[in-house]
């Protein structure tokens, strides 16, 4: 390590748990002030690659992408399947890029002739790649680019309560396999204006950017996706697709927030990480120091402002639900979010 990025690592790690304290404080007194006896449990997991776990009992299940690990339609139903064998009240899924089967362009040779065309057929580049999808789903709701409501009414009270929940399956281009389903360039935003303002609940395959999508010291989440959570802040966000980023974050909306991503902006464009050589000018970059003063100084802000008047839609639950650890196996239980 150079001393270059030694010296920004310290300052990431001091900025970071500097402004998790922050968030911390922030969420707690958001928290107070949500009413008892609405509280619905919220099962999350993503990436599970045709593997099975113990999934705890809630009355929603969400499950963010990535069921399958090679996307046939014989090995998506047989998940489904299992999957539907759960006992939960409401069940709600999307693909991921592994899901090869649901987006026609991505289809297997195998299951061409779902599609009438023949194994290698060219044509199947040229698709929608909203198609038909015909599993036996039962009582799950599929979502792609779509919303449903779900009644947890008086499960644990007898107030009324419906939950909005928005799912779609896209993800940035990751890695060498372009063959994988959903997938889009990193210039190119199919998210604006698509998910309802209404959305308790986001669910996604990618994460967006910033935010639990770290892929060792590179974040792999959407900036376009981050850009529409700032319009949105849903009560939840759950999602997988970086495997590495397993775990929750509170999010809290306010200035705190946006320097946050910011100094992560300006930290991947730091001249080691681009391969380029390091002058002094590149070491002493103030515009990193002040974005690490400006974190703390917007987050006080931040928490002093919420103290005094608890503004509504201030704070979003990310929820990272990756099973699949690093080794290939489901070394990450599911999460019980209580919502
Ligand atoms: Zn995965």
């Amino acid at each position: 390590m150079d001393s270059n990025s030694f010296t920004y690592s310290w300052l990431k790690i001091i900025t970071y748990n500097g402004h998790a304290l922050l968030r911390h404080l922030s969420w707690s007194l958001i928290s107070l002030g949500v009413p008892k006896g609405r509280q619905t449990r919220v099962i999350c997991l993503a990436d599970t690659h045709s593997q099975r776990c113990d999934i705890p009992y809630g009355e929603l299940l969400i499950h963010a992408g990535d069921l399958s690990q090679n996307g046939s339609a014989t090995e998506i139903q047989e998940i489904i399947d299992w999957l539907k064998s759960l006992p939960h009240k409401h069940k709600v899924v999307v693909a991921g890029n592994s899901d090869r089967f649901f987006d026609a362009r991505s289809r297997l040779p195998e299951d061409m002739s779902t599609i009438g065309l023949s194994s290698g057929s060219e044509e199947k580049k040229s698709l929608p790649n909203q198609v038909d999808v015909p599993f036996d789903w039962g009582e799950i709701h599929y979502l792609q680019g779509t919303s449903v409501t779900v009644d947890c009414s008086g499960i644990s009270s007898t107030i009324p309560r419906y939950i909005n929940i928005y799912g779609a399956p896209f993800a940035p281009e990751c890695g060498p396999n372009t063959e994988n389903a959903f997938q889009y360039p990193v210039s190119h935003n199919p998210w604006a204006g698509k998910i309802p303002e209404s959305t308790d609940i986001l669910v996604t395959h990618t994460p967006p950017k910033f935010h639990r999508d770290w892929y060792y010291e590179s974040p792999e989440g959407c900036p376009w996706l981050l850009q529409e959570l700032w319009k949105v802040r849903p009560l939840l966000h759950v999602f997988g697709h970086v495997h590495t980023s397993y775990g929750t974050e509170r999010v809290v909306w306010n200035d705190g927030e946006s320097r946050w991503e910011e100094f992560c902006s300006d930290l991947q464009k730091l001249p080691s990480q681009d391969g380029r050589p390091i002058t002094l000018a590149s070491i002493f970059r103030p515009k990193l120091w002040l974005d690490a003063a400006m974190v703390m100084l917007c987050g006080l802000r931040g928490l002093l402002t919420i103290a005094w008047r608890r503004p509504e839609r201030q704070s979003t639950l990310m929820v990272n639900a990756a099973c699949m650890s690093d080794d290939g196996h489901l070394g990450n239980g599911p999460h019980m979010i209580i919502l």
